[in-house]
């Protein structure tokens, strides 16, 4: 720890002892007054807003391999740089790259010379169309499951349409994202399976609109050859295709993407921690992902998770705490199309014999946090959800046993305690991995409350520690 840092920690604890003194007559913070103080500076004097506003405006989309995704790296690690910690680093990655290319081009064909254009946009991995496009009949299906029974007889030299749509009264929104990703993931490596040409997939998203959504699909073992080209379509025209095609199932489908993979290339995760001053060997993660789709510009997924990342650290700092325990913030990268980043950071962990016993993530939007979902024993779960009357002030209520982050999965192995924030999740797939995901849509207090409730569940953490067996 650098000395001005410290210097500066003793000073705020020193003012914050004075409150305490004058206004409850003890030297003692309590932890509703941590509590209050990590809330009141995010929302008073927070950073993450503006941090966001340059990686959104200036930098912009940040897929893997892309220059762009050069551009965070570079910027985040001048942020932690900025911020006196102890130590700040870039830990190495191979990770795919993929470009989409010229912007795709699709639409329905009545008959010659009848046309409608509609939105689509390559899933991410997808193989491109042949330079003039591909044009042929379409199949609707509501799922991988109905292909077996059409079989290449029905499907072959055809385009599969994939039309599930997400399940709109499922009250956690991602919920209906798992029920229906399937198609997205996998639709195209099924399809090709049955001779069919090309896949067009329904966007993940629960709205009606024109924006289509990329995300990752994968062709599993398929051969090279037998790979065929994926795309998503919008909403608005999902449905429209589908009405046109129960009025004609003859009617054709055109498209056209040249997207483009590449031999893997050289990444960063980018790291930065306080070391703790009782329990050095102790590591408590905070993170989310660097990288994200090319379209829009991350905001939401998961520029949001990032910056509020950062923040925790700071606003620890800036309260004058000082950790027990080492507290690290890791910007994942890749966890889009490979979660190399997330792999790798655990991969060094297990090899350099770290104890990792928190770890929580924010990659579900900057929206209105409500809580924390836990990948944890009962024990652990239990002294988390003793805190809960602590949270209440500030509207956090949910704490729940069930999934973390994808980044800090791949800790699990190493008996860590895993947590995932959970803003409100009702209108986070209206931009997930399309144009829609923009700066625009982030409100400054909802970001800057989620920077300070995961401050908060940080601070109890480093304060009490995990229970172990
Ligand atoms: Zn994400």
């Amino acid at each position: 720890m650098n000395n001005s840092l410290k210097s500066i920690r003793k000073k705020s604890t020193l003012y914050l002892c004075l409150i305490g003194c004058i206004g409850f007559g003890s030297a003692q913070i309590t932890d509703a007054q941590q509590l209050r103080s990590l809330y009141t500076t995010s929302l008073t004097n927070g950073y993450s807003y503006q941090w966001l506003g340059h990686l959104s405006k200036e930098i912009g989309p940040r897929l893997s391999g892309s220059f762009n995704a050069e551009l965070a790296v570079n910027y985040t690690k001048k942020v932690l740089d900025s911020l006196n910690l102890d130590k700040v680093w870039l830990q190495p990655v191979m990770v795919p790259k993929w470009t989409r290319g010229v912007k795709e081009f699709a639409y329905i064909s009545y008959s010659s010379g009848v046309t409608t254009n509609v939105n689509i946009c390559a899933l991410g991995g997808s193989v491109p169309t042949p330079a003039g496009g591909i044009k042929a009949q379409v199949i609707e299906v509501k799922g991988i499951q109905e292909l077996e029974a059409l079989g290449e007889n029905k499907l072959k030299g055809k385009i599969v349409f994939f039309n599930r749509p997400m399940q709109a009264d499922l009250i956690q929104t991602f919920e209906a994202y798992g029920g229906c990703v399937d198609q997205r993931y996998s639709g195209a490596a099924e399809a090709a399976k049955y001779g069919a040409v090309g896949v067009i997939v329904r966007s993940m998203n629960l709205r009606l609109d024109d924006f289509p959504h990329t995300g990752s699909m994968d062709y599993g073992n398929l051969a090279v050859s037998k790979r065929i080209p994926a795309a998503a379509i919008s909403t608005m025209d999902a449905n429209m295709l589908s009405s046109v095609l129960t009025l004609n199932p003859e009617i054709k489908f055109y498209f056209r993407q040249n997207c483009k993979v590449f031999p893997d290339v050289k990444s960063y995760n980018v790291i930065g921690e306080i070391k703790g001053s009782e329990f050095p060997d102790q590591i408590i993660t905070v993170g989310g992902h660097l990288d994200s789709w090319d379209l829009g510009d991350g905001s939401h997924d998961d520029g949001a998770g990032c910056v509020q990342s950062i923040e925790v650290l700071r606003l620890l700092n800036q309260v004058g705490y000082t950790p027990k325990r080492t507290i690290r913030v890791v910007l994942f990268m890749n966890e889009e199309n490979g979660l190399r980043g997330a792999t790798k950071y655990a991969k060094v962990a297990k090899e350099e014999g770290e104890h990792h016993i928190f770890a929580l993530e924010s990659d579900a939007g900057g929206f209105t946090p409500r809580g924390f979902s836990f990948d944890s024993d009962q024990a652990n779960f239990d002294q988390i959800s003793s805190w809960r009357a602590l949270f209440k002030p500030y509207l956090i209520h949910y704490f729940e046993q069930g999934g973390s982050g994808a980044d800090v999965g791949p800790l699990k192995e190493l008996g860590t305690v895993l947590a995932g924030l959970r803003p409100d999740s009702q209108r986070y797939f209206d931009h997930h991995h399309s144009d829609n995901d923009t700066f625009e849509h982030i409100n400054k207090r909802e970001l800057e409350l989620g920077a300070a409730t995961m401050a908060s569940l940080i601070y109890l953490i480093d304060k009490y520690g995990t229970i172990t067996k």
